[in-house]
């Protein structure tokens, strides 16, 4: 391995394991999409997606940059690798989406930003299947269903974006270097390409846990009257008693939109 020193501020945590890099080459959706990867590092997952796919990584770090160009010098030639050194939220910020066509998102994620990073390939229209590594509690709340103490506006919001989502395996710190503090898994979502999710419902399921173990109602004093509360609830026929963990996706939804019409 090259003299590297990872660099926490970027969240960088090398997948060494090829088992677990096997594992994940054979969990890539059987298509023709493109594949996008956010942060190569020293591209070792890269390496391997590169062979079957067409593929662009964004990475950050100037660094690892100048090692993946002459590690990919012939992958970039050919044009089978394109390499963007950019930060990938400013890359979204910038444009709609990460490709110009359909394409899986397949990456070892930088933790400290993993969740915004999922939240935003929900939004990217192009972003099709999402196989990615993250901490194991983030997976855990991303596949949450209802009932389940870690269900919030994660796996609401997954749920209702997605055709499947699950956890394919867990993976051990040993098998990084350095070895992150926490367990890691493989989250998988397919993404029911006909849906998108308003920015605003976003909004409105933070207002909804803002205290997660408070009753539901308790919570949404701070964004509604009580009246509108009372109608809601006798219209969607909801118990006065219930917690926010307790309602199901598509219950969120239909609240949500008599909540935007202002409808009761
Ligand atoms: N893919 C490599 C692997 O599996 O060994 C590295 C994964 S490491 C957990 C996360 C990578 O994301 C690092 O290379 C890091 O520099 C990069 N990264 C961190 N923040 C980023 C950002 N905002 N945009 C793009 N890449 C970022």
């Amino acid at each position: 391995m090259e003299k590297v020193k990872a660099k926490k501020q970027f969240g960088q945590n090398f997948l060494k394991d090829t088992t677990v890099l096997d594992k994940i080459i054979q969990s890539m959706p059987n298509n023709s999409n493109y594949v996008v990867e956010i942060g190569p590092g020293l591209g070792d997952l890269t390496k391997n997606i590169v062979k079957y796919k067409e593929m662009t990584a964004y990475e950050v770090d100037t660094d690892l940059i100048g090692i993946l160009e002459s590690k990919f010098a012939i992958e970039i030639e050919s044009k089978k690798l394109k390499l963007i050194h950019t930060d990938v939220l400013e890359a979204w910020d910038r444009q709609k989406s990460l490709h110009d066509g359909k394409y899986d998102l397949i990456a070892n994620l930088p933790y400290y930003i993993a969740t915004n990073i999922i939240l935003r390939a929900f939004e990217d229209d192009n972003c099709e299947n999402i196989i990615v590594m993250v901490q194991k509690e983030v997976a855990l709340k991303f596949t949450a269903k209802v009932k389940d103490k870690e269900f919030s506006s994660l796996g609401i919001i997954s749920e209702l974006i997605s055709l499947e989502s699950r956890i394919l395996f867990d993976v051990p710190p040993e098998s990084f270097d350095p070895a992150p503090k926490v367990m890691s898994s493989i989250l998988y979502i397919r993404k029911d390409m006909n849906k998108s999710i308003d920015k605003d419902f976003n909004k409105f399921l933070k207002a909804c846990f803002v205290q997660p173990r408070k009753k539901l109602s308790k919570n949404l004093s701070s964004i509604l009257s009580k009246e509108f509360i009372s109608s809601l609830y006798q219209e969607l026929e909801i118990s006065d008693n219930i917690r926010p963990h307790e309602v199901s996706s598509s219950l969120y939804s239909q609240m949500y939109t008599k909540v935007r019409d202002g409808r009761n």
